[in-house]
């Protein structure tokens, strides 16, 4: 029996403002608990909120990028739970009239081609508190720095169809939210939360099956695990006769598996109503239209530039684009080596990102900038040192020994390119190999590959290929 997975995504994205959404009280991440959070963001009685300017135009930045609608008038509701975290008993959120409706966004698949995934709405919350089981034995603490804290809470259609997909996706959002600034995107520390909707069908079926979520997946890898094993739990069930229970999941790394957190409560359950302190938001097109015109260069649009006016392959491209930082990074390279696009793109991905990556270091923390990046690609591309030195002189770069020409010359990496001292190396080997030069000179051609490997170990390494093989070829001829 062929099956069909249906998911749609929930993602918490936390907004990059400085204060609360509805309070001045600090948002910065780490401070001693329960130091940030003010009467407004406990809902003390009789205090008032007060809409977050800048937490709304970054909702409006989201919604334009997706190429959604910005509501003209959207409204805050309480949503009404229970629970230690949330001391005031209501969580300030959007229900019926979200501020941002009806977006897209395209995903690259595997095999090259292209998705678009509906957007169903993107709407402003407040996150609450955080339980700390951990630190407190037998008990739970609870640090209500992080409630007020501005949230971005943006629903996917029901479009995707695997895990792969659902991956795709969040990291698209993921690249969208930093692109725009407007979320750090630190997954770790919870600034970018994924809650994963999955049923399945059987292929062909048109209505869709129940669905369970996965709450908080705070990796990519988590994510896609998480759904591919609920896949596999939900059409183990519906196979051997048994139905799916709507629920909520938690995902455990550990084993590997989803178990139930809680079932599901009605949504009117939350017995949601319009928040009475704060006025609907109203927000005017020349707003918008302000908004619009300070959007940054968006990942898409940076990625065709990027394969029309750099030449690059797609995967190249998707590569150097996903964030911000690293197309920057790039562009500097290139403009300083003046050229060489592909060459440039090759160390960036290659040599930086993977030096990045088994160091555990961010771009930013790189020990080797744009320009000494570049300055290592021209002594390639000038020939002063072959690519498998150039490698050397990287890490000696990353060790912090200086410039590519200072460790060339500290490393004694330069490249024989002297046509005299090449000559009288070729002439050693030649005259150190009469037999081989005799089968050569018979026809046996193939074994110039010999003399080059013999040029270049005496050389140690040091010698052109490229006027090897031409001053052997000459010679040999003779
Ligand atoms: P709720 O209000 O209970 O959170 P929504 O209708 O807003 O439910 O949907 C929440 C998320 O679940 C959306 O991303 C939506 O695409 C997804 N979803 C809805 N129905 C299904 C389904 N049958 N299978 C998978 N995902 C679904
Ligand atoms: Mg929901």
């Amino acid at each position: 029996m062929e099956w069909e997975a249906v998911i749609g995504l929930e993602i918490h994205a936390q907004l990059a403002t400085k204060s609360k959404i509805f309070s001045g009280a600090s948002t910065a991440y780490g401070a001693e608990p329960n130091t940030q959070a003010c009467a407004i963001d406990l809902g003390m009685p009789g205090v008032l909120p007060v809409l977050n300017e800048a937490a709304v135009e970054m909702a409006m930045r989201f919604g334009l990028a997706i190429d959604a609608t910005v509501a003209e008038r959207s409204v805050f509701a309480r949503k009404n739970y229970f629970y230690p975290d949330l001391p005031k008993g209501y969580q300030i959120s959007q229900y019926e009239l979200p501020v941002v409706l009806d977006g897209r966004v395209t995903i690259e698949l595997d095999d090259g081609t292209e998705k678009v995934i509906g957007v169903t709405r993107a709407h402003l919350e407040e996150d609450a508190g955080k339980s700390l089981h951990e630190d407190y034995h037998g008990m739970t603490g609870i640090d209500l720095n992080r409630a007020g804290t501005p949230l971005l809470e943006i629903v996917s259609e029901p479009d995707l169809r695997s895990a792969k997909e659902a991956v795709a996706y969040a990291k698209k959002i993921h690249t969208l939210v930093r692109y725009l600034e407007i979320c750090d995107g630190n997954m770790q520390e919870g600034s970018f939360r994924v809650d994963a909707n999955v049923s399945v069908r059987r292929r062909g079926e048109h209505a869709f099956g129940t669905r369970t979520e996965i709450k908080n997946l705070n990796s990519f890898r988590f994510l896609e695990r998480a759904i591919d094993f609920e896949i596999e739990r939900q059409i183990d069930i519906i196979e051997s006769g048994g139905a799916v229970v709507q629920e909520t999941r938690l995902f455990d790394p550990g084993r590997n598996e989803t178990r139930p957190m809680r079932t599901k409560e009605e949504a009117n359950d939350y017995r949601y109503f319009p928040d009475p302190d704060l006025l609907p938001l109203v927000i005017e097109p020349a707003f918008v239209e302000r908004v619009r015109a300070e959007l940054p260069e968006l990942p898409d649009a940076k990625r065709a530039r990027f394969m029309s006016d750099y030449g690059l392959p797609a995967y190249d491209a998707g590569v150097l684009t996903a964030s911000r930082e690293l197309a920057d990074y790039y562009e500097a390279v290139v403009a300083a080596v003046g050229g060489e696009p592909k060459l440039c793109a090759n160390w960036v991905m290659v040599e930086l990102l993977g030096a990045l990556n088994k160091a555990g270091l961010e771009l930013y923390q790189s020990p080797i900038g744009p320009a000494g990046l570049a300055g290592l690609i021209r002594r390639i591309q000038d020939g002063t040192v072959s690519t498998r030195a150039a490698k050397e002189v990287f890490e000696g770069m990353w060790a912090g020994e200086g410039d590519a020409d200072t460790v060339i010359e500290q490393r004694g990496l330069k490249q024989l390119s002297d046509t005299g001292a090449l000559e009288a190396i070729v002439d050693e080997v030649i005259a150190a190999n009469p037999k081989q030069v005799e089968q050569y000179r018979a026809g046996k051609t193939k074994l110039l590959g010999f003399f080059v490997g013999q040029v270049m170990k005496a050389s140690q390494g040091k010698a052109n290929p490229q006027q090897v093989n031409e001053i052997l070829r000459r010679k040999l001829a003779e």
